[in-house]
């Protein structure tokens, strides 16, 4: 039988998050019902409650760092059982035959992927709901172990700010001695910082904000770059093996196009948007290339996960009510965040 469960949503794109009751499947044969205990906050669930990427379905009920505990699954369901500490990130379904599939790049999904909010919900009609709400139930393909060595709460954004910076920094083969840049600290740029030092190497925080500087070196970076200062940009210039940029909104090129070395790569995973005109030369000049990407396949974040697990790596979060979404909210636009907001969900089921 479906269940209706507590949520926090937004009806339109110029409303606030609000109490709202939705409903959830029955447990499948091939599903994990999961009772959700923490969610983080990330920056695409402002980009979908206010339809900056003009694709949101309402009421949207944002959260794709889920964290809980099982409490039933289905009779095909082996890898999980009730108790078993488990996440949900930004997927809850993909075709599986598909090519991009068959290589456990799930996000690639021919037919399109699920997404665990704002998708096509294939089970009950209608679009997905995240993980601002009190359970969810989702295919067992979908849901990952988290190590029970590691902070719950703080694992919380690993699976999606985790993941989207880890692929990259795997993908362009990141190593011991590469100089290595983040740009923006905020729930991407901070994992980013902590994974590429992980890795071994030299990691330049690269910011707007003077006063995260202490921090970003306390996270993991060895040195901090002012992005406004155009001397200290200077210095650096032609130096970086591999750049990851954070940065939600269009913007500027030419300045960090002109910090890669030659063939360097600079990834681009946070805008999903028009980027301002940049002059072609500082790619051919250099052999300079800008490339982008998104989040990661289901076994590489199982792979992510266990690394935090081997290595004690979490997230720095503040831990929130539900009820204070919509000052928080505000706060990672005003990038105001330290590092990552996480929803103490025992607000909303209390
Ligand atoms: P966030 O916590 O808000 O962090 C973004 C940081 O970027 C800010 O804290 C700020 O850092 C910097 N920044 C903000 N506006 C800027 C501007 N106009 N120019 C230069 N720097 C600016 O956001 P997030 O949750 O990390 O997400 C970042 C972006 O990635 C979002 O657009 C999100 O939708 C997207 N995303 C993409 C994927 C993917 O798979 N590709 C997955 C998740 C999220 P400083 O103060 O240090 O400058
Ligand atoms: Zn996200």
């Amino acid at each position: 039988m479906n269940t209706t469960i507590k949520a926090y949503g937004a009806k339109d794109s110029k409303a606030d998050l609000k109490p709202l009751d939705i409903e959830r499947r029955a447990c499948g044969d091939d599903d994990v019902k999961i009772d959700i205990t923490y969610c983080g906050v990330c920056h695409s669930d402002i980009h979908t409650v206010r339809n900056d990427w003009k694709n949101s379905r309402y009421p949207v009920v944002p959260g794709h760092e889920i964290i809980g505990r099982v409490i039933e699954t289905g009779k095909n369901v082996t890898k999980f059982k009730e108790g078993d500490l488990v996440g949900v990130g930004c997927m809850v379904d993909s075709c599986q035959e598909c090519s991009a599939c068959k290589e456990d790049l799930e996000q690639f999904c021919e037919e399109g992927m699920v997404g665990t909010y704002n998708g096509k919900d294939k089970h009950l009609g209608g679009h997905t709901f995240g993980g601002y709400s009190t359970s969810v139930v989702v295919n067992k393909e979908f849901v990952l172990n988290i190590p029970e060595n590691i902070d719950e709460k703080g694992a919380a954004p690993l699976l999606c700010a985790g993941i989207t910076t880890w692929s990259p920094l795997c993908k362009w083969n990141v190593k011991e001695g590469d100089k290595v840049g983040v740009i923006g600290l905020g729930g991407l740029g901070h994992m980013g910082v902590k994974f590429a030092n992980a890795l071994g190497a030299h990691v330049v925080m690269i910011t707007t904000s003077p006063d995260k500087a202490k921090d970003a070196k306390a996270l993991g970076a060895h040195e901090v770059l002012i992005s406004k200062n155009e001397d200290d940009m200077k210095k650096h210039s032609n130096s970086f093996d591999f750049i990851l940029n954070t940065i939600p909104v269009g913007h500027e090129m030419d300045p960090y196009i002109g910090l890669l070395k030659r063939d360097a790569t600079m990834v681009l995973v946070g805008a999903v948007e028009p980027l301002k005109p940049f002059h072609g030369g500082g790619l051919i000049l250099g052999r300079k290339r800008i490339a982008g990407s998104l989040i990661g396949g289901i076994k590489e974040t199982q792979e992510m996960l266990d690394f935090c697990g081997e290595h004690n790596i979490v997230s720095d979060i503040e831990v929130i009510d539900m009820k204070d979404i919509n000052n928080a909210y505000e706060r990672i636009i005003d990038s105001d965040v330290k590092y990552r907001f996480v929803i103490d969900m025992a607000s909303l089921k209390n």
